[in-house]
């Protein structure tokens, strides 16, 4: 993956920054209710502007990335797709690749139906149930369907049965991740191993992290600047490694407004404004 996310880089003119800016997406740079992302437009337009590097990093799928990168002008920056299972390259567009998630579903079909049964991924699912699951309107599931590293889903089961099911699947080399709602299941890598490998790649004098949830946590860990987006919608994260020291900061406003603040405040320390 390393080489690969190298040879576009090179393919495609290296970008050099002295930014990058890692961000998750839902409840962080887009509003958890209406999906919007104006309000963090210009602090977006600044870093346009100063050539920083925007890279998202999210739940979704290539398919479904591929249109927001484009529209918010971020397609020459690498994307983290499925939670971290894989990357999107710079200006690329592919989502036809699915080696890795066949693979996994081979290995779930291995597994006994008593168990398997138990686990409603989004593979076996309808469009029309992918819908009912999440929410999303019909063309959003069809883009959510097209997977290409992980397989989310729902579990059926107990605790214990699920603690069974994952020992299977940790002895092929699959592991779990529990969201607020789906488990999901990949084989392996997560948010931060992939903002590890870009920022090997680009080496930036500086890196920013914004998130909202438990899975973004390491990712904010990680950063010269990890920022802790409001959301009313769920309880605050616990203290993390670096708040005590200012390393982590937390908004008041919640999604892009935070965002937006956050940024600005940020280019302001690092006197890149
Ligand atoms: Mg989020």
């Amino acid at each position: 993956m390393q080489c690969q996310l190298r040879r576009f880089i090179n393919d495609s003119m290296t970008a050099t920054t002295d930014l990058i800016v890692f961000t998750d997406l839902d409840g962080t740079l887009i509003d958890h209710d209406t999906y919007d992302w104006s309000p963090a437009q210009p602090a977006l337009s600044a870093l346009k502007g100063m050539s920083a590097g925007v890279v998202l990093a999210s739940s979704k799928t290539a398919a479904e990335i591929i249109p927001l990168r484009q529209t918010l002008g971020l397609h020459q920056w690498p994307a983290i797709v499925e939670n971290g299972a894989g990357i999107l390259s710079p200006n690329g567009a592919e989502t036809q690749d699915a080696s890795q998630y066949n693979e996994l579903l081979s290995i779930l079909t291995k597994i006994p139906p008593a168990l398997r049964d138990l686990f409603r991924g989004f593979g076996a699912c309808s469009p029309e149930q992918v819908i009912d699951m999440t929410g999303l309107t019909a063309k959003a599931a069809q883009l959510a369907k097209q997977r290409m590293f992980s397989e989310p889903g729902l579990w059926l089961g107990t605790d214990m049965q699920k603690a069974e099911f994952l020992k299977i699947l940790t002895a092929q080399g699959v592991t779990a991740q529990q969201g607020g709602r789906f488990l999901s299941l990949s084989f392996g890598t997560n948010k931060v191993d992939q903002m590890r490998r870009i920022i090997e790649t680009y080496r930036p004098k500086h890196t920013i992290a914004l998130g909202d949830a438990p899975n973004d946590v390491k990712m904010l860990e990680h950063a010269e600047f990890g920022v802790v987006i409001a959301n009313p919608h769920r309880s605050p994260l616990p203290p993390l490694t670096g708040e005590e020291d200012g390393h982590i900061l937390r908004t008041k406003a919640s999604g892009p407004m935070g965002w937006n603040m956050a940024i600005h405040d940020l280019l302001d320390r690092l006197e890149l404004h």
